[in-house]
């Protein structure tokens, strides 16, 4: 029960990886905001699987791609709950396609879901933790923004900009007690996937050392671990879990 009086927001935690963030941030005893866009009843299902673990979990519907929304999110954080110790920018979303057939709305909804979500809800949050001298803020980014992905160069873009947003971030905040990281999924088996061809999907398995998909509950230890007071001094850091696919 490392999270015990900790309050937590997930972004995105109806489904996949963040889904399984918010029940392992519940089930070490965190109080969890888990916020939805659009599934509505897939986040209740969370809510309610972490109180039947004995956690405290709430809902909060917003697009963290908008400003006011994501600043409403973090408002309602800790006026429900009184306080705000973590927060997991996790959501993301996906809009493949070469560059030449490329639609502008495609690069414009990825660059505003994936990576100003992560100002958006940060910005928010930093006001609060570095107040109260302590916070935790872990930014769910993909080895596709450090290797690069053909047909993502909007994806890449925006997971490579929430690399550099963290350390920069974790710079600034560093002396009020507060740790900005990253954690770069690999291959791991969500929803994201079923728009990929199953010959692309093979084509990335073929690319990993472990010679497997990796699966959310593999991505939320990590999250658990960037959260907890073990990582104290850890700051700044891109943690890949991604089974060996890139090594730098
Ligand atoms: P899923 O498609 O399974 O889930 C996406 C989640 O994000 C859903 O809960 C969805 O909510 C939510 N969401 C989407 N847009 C918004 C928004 N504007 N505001 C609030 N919530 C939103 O994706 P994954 O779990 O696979 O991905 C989670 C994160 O992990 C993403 O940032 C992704 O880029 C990253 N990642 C994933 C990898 C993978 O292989 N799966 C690899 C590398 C990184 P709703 O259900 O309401 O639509």
């Amino acid at each position: 029960m490392r999270f015990q009086d900790k309050v937590a927001i997930v972004t995105g935690a109806s489904r996949g990886i963040g889904r399984a963030i918010a029940l392992e941030l519940g089930r070490q005893g965190a109080s969890v905001v888990v916020n939805y866009r659009k599934n509505q009843q897939a986040a209740e299902e969370v809510v309610q699987a972490i109180q039947e673990t004995g956690g405290k979990a709430t809902l909060f519907q917003a697009d963290v791609g908008d400003f006011a929304q994501a600043e409403g999110l973090v408002k309602f954080a800790v006026e429900h709950f009184g306080d705000l110790h973590i927060l997991v920018n996790n959501a993301g979303i996906t809009r493949d396609g070469l560059i030449m057939t490329m639609k502008e709305t495609d690069w414009d909804d990825v660059i505003r879901t994936n990576l100003k979500s992560t100002f958006n809800c940060s910005r928010a949050a930093v006001r609060h933790m570095m107040r109260r001298r302590y916070g935790r803020i872990i930014n769910i980014t993909s080895v596709a923004g450090q290797m690069g992905n053909a047909g993502q160069t909007n994806y890449s873009a925006s997971k490579a900009g929430q690399i550099g947003f963290t350390k920069a971030l974790a710079r600034e905040v560093a002396a009020r007690n507060v740790t900005v990281n990253a954690v770069a999924a690999g291959y791991i088996e969500t929803d994201i996937w079923a728009s990929v061809p199953e010959d692309a999907r093979q084509a990335v398995l073929g690319m990993i050392p472990l010679k497997r998909k990796g699966q959310p509950e593999e991505i939320a230890k990590a999250v658990a671990y960037l959260a907890s007071d073990d990582a104290a001094y850890v700051t700044g850091h891109v943690l890949t879990v991604d089974g060996g696919m890139a090594m730098f």
